[in-house]
């Protein structure tokens, strides 16, 4: 069973009774037990390490508040400074483009991204009162036009009549089209998956990027990804250019930690969580909540 991070900062600094400011042995023993938090978080190695080292400089000579254990002011530290690199602020979706807006959704098979793009559709309907039209660009999977046809149809959002034998680029061309002639605000392109990264998948995604100019590439993962985050979100991020990320399936036991990985290494912001499989089930992003999960 997972023991919470200030249980076992607890049992460290129940051991010394010495006030004043923080010491160097004190923070490393501190950080070890951070490190392993971390990486039982999954949150990958190299971003561990950065963020150590980021903590260790800001806590080693701090005076211990009065009113507080030096434990509890090292969690402390390390939880705001979890919080800052994971990005302080919630960021809504950029809609600042002339209409019909193109939103790119992108990510493995299975991360989320059908039911993602459709709840996200449903948020800016409700929210925004935009007029959105989806489209599913899944060639590959013939179930997958179909299952985004229905998911419009619960939450009342059009999508583009489904043509049999068109290829993606086609498809996002006339999607965009009718965009643009019914006066639509905002068109999600829901991209095909694969199991893998795969260089076909990403030439794909590229073309129809490059068809289509999106204003924001939301690469879906799920957050049961772990250490495997990285691969896909440097990948994306390298070969297609991503503007924010959505994570999936935070209402499961992942400890979050992909969150971390992956806004470290692309520098992008998570946006949005996905908390259920429910149409509705879409959260702004909140980097406490985040950080206490991660933390334990
Ligand atoms: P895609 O292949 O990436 O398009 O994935 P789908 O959108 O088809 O989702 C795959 C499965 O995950 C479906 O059964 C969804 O209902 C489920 N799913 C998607 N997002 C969430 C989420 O945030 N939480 C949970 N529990 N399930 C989700």
């Amino acid at each position: 069973m997972f023991e919470g991070l200030t249980g076992r900062l607890g049992d460290i600094f129940d051991r010394l009774t010495r006030r004043g400011a923080l010491s160097e042995e004190d923070v490393g023993a501190a950080l070890r037990e951070v490190r392993i938090a971390l990486l039982e978080a999954d949150v990958a190695l190299p971003v561990v390490k950065q963020f150590i080292a980021g903590v260790k400089e800001k806590a080693v000579g701090q005076e211990v508040l009065r009113s507080i254990t030096p434990g509890q002011m090292v969690v402390k530290i390390v939880h705001d400074h979890l919080v800052e690199m994971l990005g302080s602020a919630s960021e809504g979706i950029n809609l600042e483009a002339a209409a019909p807006v193109p939103i790119l959704m992108v990510g493995l098979q299975g991360s989320g991204k059908t039911t993602s793009t459709a709840k996200i559709a449903l948020r800016l309907k409700t929210r925004e009162r935009k007029k959105i039209l989806m489209a599913s660009l899944d060639t590959r999977r013939p179930a997958a036009q179909e299952q985004l046809k229905i998911l419009g149809e619960q939450v009342q959002v059009a999508t583009l009549p489904i043509i049999p034998g068109q290829q993606p680029v086609e498809i996002a061309k006339r999607a965009m089209q009718m965009g643009r002639q019914e006066g639509f605000d905002v068109v999600m392109l829901d991209t095909a998956g694969r199991l893998a990264i795969d260089d076909e998948l990403m030439a794909e995604v590229a073309a129809v990027r490059d068809a289509t100019k999106p204003v924001e590439t939301l690469l879906v993962v799920d957050a049961m990804t772990g250490q495997d985050a990285v691969t896909v979100a440097t990948n994306f991020q390298d070969r297609v250019g991503i503007t924010g990320i959505v994570m999936t399936r935070i209402d499961g036991d992942a400890r979050g930690g992909a969150a971390l990985s992956m806004r470290q290494i692309t520098g992008k912001p998570i946006k949005l969580l996905g908390v259920g499989e429910k149409v509705d089930a879409l959260e702004a992003f909140h980097p406490d909540r985040i950080a206490g999960r991660i933390l334990g």
